[in-house]
């Protein structure tokens, strides 16, 4: 087979690594895998089936995940982050025998309306301040009892709740909705869980019965400072693609969409074949870093469909054909978001169909990243 120009490299190894220093910051606690949004760009199904043996549960956002794990045979533990809305759901959920979160009245009552002959495990969420999903505080001991008195939920209930700002270490609003959280819950015997990536590094309080990392699992900070490397996490995915072309342009000329990079003096330039068609932000600004070799060149002109095009004044000796990262081993991704004003995740959760995946499982993949 020919290996696609736009391709990424997936390596398993450092998805177990970092299963590992999820262990390290939370000895204690039971380790619930984020695998939502196709794990987070890098496959659903093939994450899932590297993780369930490495981890105590796995989780989704939506019931079509989940059932799409369940028939490619995924067995364990699997949370459904967003619930369910119809009855039929529920069905699906005891069919399935999948766990589910509760954080509404509505549910409760659907769960109120419904006769099983089984039960399905509750993780009940408190809104401690993130205003998103959650029952409100002053809700809480009415629908526990409520929750208590439904012959289809499995006692006891796990208890739950999200931050919204625990990527950053100098915000007190995660202490803040912690103490909320532990009030509410306070003499209840029942497990807790509520930390994401960003709260198992820096908020150790926060490691309780059971922790849900997402982004740190694929090996990219989710701090607002602080590397995944000063982190000790190896990135799963990079992206490669290759040069297509080398020219030269002269002083004065434009290139691309736009024309809105201008050469300053007769200028090198490559041509990448990759593109915002594979999932490469077209909002990468000027100067955003591509990795040839171990030199650094930089983004000019706008992103195109298919292509982009680098500087290559600083990299002499590039050939055609020669590889380009794009992200990845050697080239954080955490840096590209930054230069694209985004965050890793929606760079990850953009890979498209048409990236060529290789997946790998040896330290060897590892070129230029070591801990
Ligand atoms: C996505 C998500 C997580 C994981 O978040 P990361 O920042 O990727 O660790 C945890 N909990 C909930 C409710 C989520 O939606």
């Amino acid at each position: 087979m020919i290996p696609a120009a736009a391709h990424i490299e997936l390596n398993m190894a450092a998805l177990r690594h970092n299963v590992c220093r999820a262990r390290d910051y939370a000895p204690e606690s039971k380790i619930m895998a984020v695998i939502k949004a196709n794990a987070y760009g890098h496959g659903l199904i093939r994450i899932a089936q590297n993780l369930s043996a490495e981890v105590d549960a796995l989780a989704v956002a939506r019931l079509d995940e989940a059932i799409r794990l369940r028939e490619a045979g995924v067995q364990g533990r699997i949370l459904i982050l967003q619930g369910f809305s119809q009855v039929d759901e529920i069905e699906a959920l005891l069919h399935y025998q999948l766990d589910v979160v509760v954080h509404s009245e509505a549910q409760v009552q659907l769960l109120e309306s419904v006769a099983f002959p089984d039960s399905i495990a509750v993780f009940l969420k408190i809104d401690t301040g993130m205003n998103r999903l959650g029952i409100r505080p002053e809700q809480f001991s009415e629908l526990l009892s409520r929750l208590q008195l439904c012959q289809c939920v499995r006692q006891p209930m796990v208890f739950m709740t999200h931050f919204a700002n625990a990527d950053d270490v100098q915000d007190a609003k995660t202490v803040q909705q912690l103490a909320v959280f532990n009030e509410v819950t306070q003499g209840l015997d029942a497990e807790k869980i509520v930390a994401n990536s960003a709260a198992i590094i820096a908020w150790p309080e926060t490691r309780v019965d059971w922790v849900r990392p997402g982004l740190m699992l694929y090996g990219v900070s989710p701090m607002i400072e602080g590397s995944a490397k000063q982190l000790g996490l190896l990135p799963v995915m990079s992206l490669y693609s290759r040069i297509i072309d080398i020219k030269q342009v002269k002083k004065g000329e434009t290139v691309g969409y736009g024309a809105t990079w201008k050469a300053d003096k007769n200028t090198c330039l490559g041509v990448v074949s990759i593109g915002y068609g594979d999932g490469y932000p077209r909002y990468a600004k000027q100067g955003t870093p591509v990795l040839i070799g171990n030199k650094r060149a930089p983004l000019i002109g706008r992103v195109s469909m298919d292509m982009l095009t680098v500087d290559l004044s600083d990299c002499s000796g590039v050939q055609l054909g020669d590889q380009v990262l794009l992200w990845g081993d050697g080239l954080p991704v955490e840096e590209i978001a930054a230069c694209s004003g985004t965050i890793p995740y929606t760079l990850l959760c953009g890979i498209t169909q048409r990236v060529q995946v290789l997946v790998g499982d040896t330290k060897e993949l590892y070129k230029n990243c070591t801990i």
